[in-house]
């Protein structure tokens, strides 16, 4: 569900627009390539999400700010009542910055350094995601030293596969993430003992795109047990942090991932009945379709074998498909007729490598060099992973509500480019 559909344009009968916003018109203002969010739909996976849980009333949503950190985005969530779900000392700062409490922020992560636990100990956030002894002794010296108390959940690495791309999966036993289960009783054990570490939950994340139940099932079952384990061994566990991972669609023809109040009703069986406090972090179900990358097509290349599209987005702009192998669905702004001609094609763009593409061997309406196009649910790990490689501006993300957009990131001059750096004095 998202707020991206076809409607009648300004300058043609069927153009794609973002709530009331004609994408063809907002292309010629911003220039191509740009990012562009829906408030509506931001909204609207926010309330579901929250909703699903509304029965258990001690219920914190941290949105995982890594998935879309645009401060237009986190104002949205802020103001629904979000908290978040911080991975370094940026994405802190990122929810600082719109207001969102402290005491509604988690940090995840395995390399938290000192100084950013320093900070986030200073600020007073909700809890630490501890991921290893090490970090946890760290975290322990830091806290000692300041005379504060850092809240902890430990993340338990459960050993389950999540079934999804194996570079998102998160909660096997070779995966860098969380402490293993077994020995998740004992780390609780020390941590009670360590100067400055308050254990006070349990987190698990066990990976992203998550379409099946199962893996959740079974993650929160062993979850549910460790916390029996733990209260039997005198440990107070006053909260459990189940991750995020909920899967979105991403192909118009694929079976429909769960929905939230079918996984609320998943938690509520595995652990409703434990009396704690229930924190999520999802980020990909929030962000994820809400957010369209749009392209101009540049040129239109036959070799012998195939078609290349040539657009004006690159990998630098969206990696998804480079790195997971991700599918996006394109789509032409102006609405193709039923006598377009489809054609298959390659999507690539202007990157000087090979793996520069968003679509491999892709049917689609016969394309021409200035049309424009939309890679669609490009809103969860879109913008956040873009580069300037081959020296390419950072791509600009517009925030749409009704009838009105903002140009939340500007596209930077080259000016810009080039004076955030310095050249040596010795030449
Ligand atoms: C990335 C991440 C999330 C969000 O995952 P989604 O699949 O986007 O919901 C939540 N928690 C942690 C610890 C993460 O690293």
């Amino acid at each position: 569900m998202h707020h991206f559909a076809y409607r009648r344009g300004v300058s043609h009968a069927s153009v794609l627009h973002a709530e009331e916003v004609d994408l063809c018109a907002l292309a010629d203002t911003v220039g191509t390539p740009f990012y562009c969010y829906s408030t509506a739909t931001l909204e609207r996976h926010y309330r579901v999400f929250a909703e699903a849980f509304a029965a258990a009333p001690d219920t914190l949503v941290c949105y995982s700010i890594k998935a879309n950190s645009n401060l237009g985005v986190l104002t949205t969530l802020a103001a629904l009542g979000a908290g978040m779900d911080v991975v370094s000392e940026g994405e802190l700062r990122r929810a600082l910055a719109v207001n969102v409490a402290p005491d509604r922020i988690a940090f995840s992560g395995v390399g938290k350094t000192k100084e950013e636990m320093a900070f986030a100990l200073d600020e007073g956030i909700f809890a630490f995601n501890v991921e290893s002894e090490p970090e946890l002794r760290a975290l322990s010296e830091v806290a000692a030293s300041k005379g504060l108390e850092a809240r902890i959940a430990l993340r338990v690495n459960p050993d389950v596969d999540a079934k999804t791309h194996h570079k998102i999966a998160t909660g096997k036993a070779e995966n860098k993430f969380g402490v293993p289960f077994d020995q998740a009783p004992s780390l609780y054990r020390q941590a009670v003992t360590l100067p400055g570490i308050m254990p006070a939950g349990v987190h698990m994340h066990i990976g992203s795109q998550i379409t099946d139940l199962s893996p959740f099932r079974n993650a929160f079952a062993l979850l549910s047990e460790l916390v029996g384990t733990l209260r039997g061994g005198g440990i107070t566990i006053d909260f459990v942090n189940l991750g995020g991972g909920l899967g979105i669609p991403y192909r118009p023809d694929e079976a429909a991932p769960p929905l939230p109040t079918e996984y609320a009703a998943l938690v509520k069986e595995a652990v409703g009945d434990l009396g704690v406090r229930l924190l999520f972090e999802p980020g990909r179900m929030i962000a994820g379709n809400a957010g369209i990358l749009v392209s101009r097509v540049l040129y239109v290349k036959p070799n012998q074998t195939k078609t290349f599209t040539i657009v004006d987005a690159g990998m630098n702009d969206l990696i998804r498909p480079t790195l997971y192998e991700a599918h996006h669905q394109i789509l032409p702004l102006v609405e193709p007729t039923p006598e377009t001609p489809t054609r298959i094609t390659d999507v690539v763009g202007p990157v000087c490598e090979t793996g520069d593409y968003l679509a491999l061997q892709r049917p689609l309406p016969e394309l021409h060099a200035g049309d424009l196009i939309a890679v669609m649910t490009a809103g969860a790990y879109g913008a956040v992973q873009a580069s300037q490689y081959n020296s390419r501006l950072l791509v600009p993300e517009v925030l749409v509500s009704g009838d009105r957009y903002c140009v939340t990131r500007p596209r930077p001059s080259y000016d810009d480019m080039l004076a955030a750096e310095r050249l040596p004095e010795w030449i």
